[in-house]
């Protein structure tokens, strides 16, 4: 790993890459606990009301295309 660090400290100029917020499938909330991570998927407990349920990393570009499931070799 390259010590890559940059000292630009003018953030218009910094590259940008996409964030996807995740909300509890039950009542559309974001607080969460992350309880457990496993390669790209995580385990979450909504704070709000209880439900566990899991998210899956994606690769930059492929949200669109995401079927919402989780492959079977994860
Ligand atoms: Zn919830």
């Amino acid at each position: 790993m390259t010590n890559n660090r940059d000292d630009n400290l003018d953030p218009s100029r910094w590259p940008v890459v996409p964030f996807v917020p995740y909300r509890c499938p039950n009542c559309d909330r974001h607080r969460v606990k992350t309880s457990n991570s496993r390669g790209r998927v995580r385990h979450h407990v909504c704070l709000a009301c209880g439900m566990r349920y899991k998210s899956y990393e994606l690769p930059a570009g492929s949200v669109a295309e995401w079927n919402g499931e989780i492959p079977s070799d994860e």
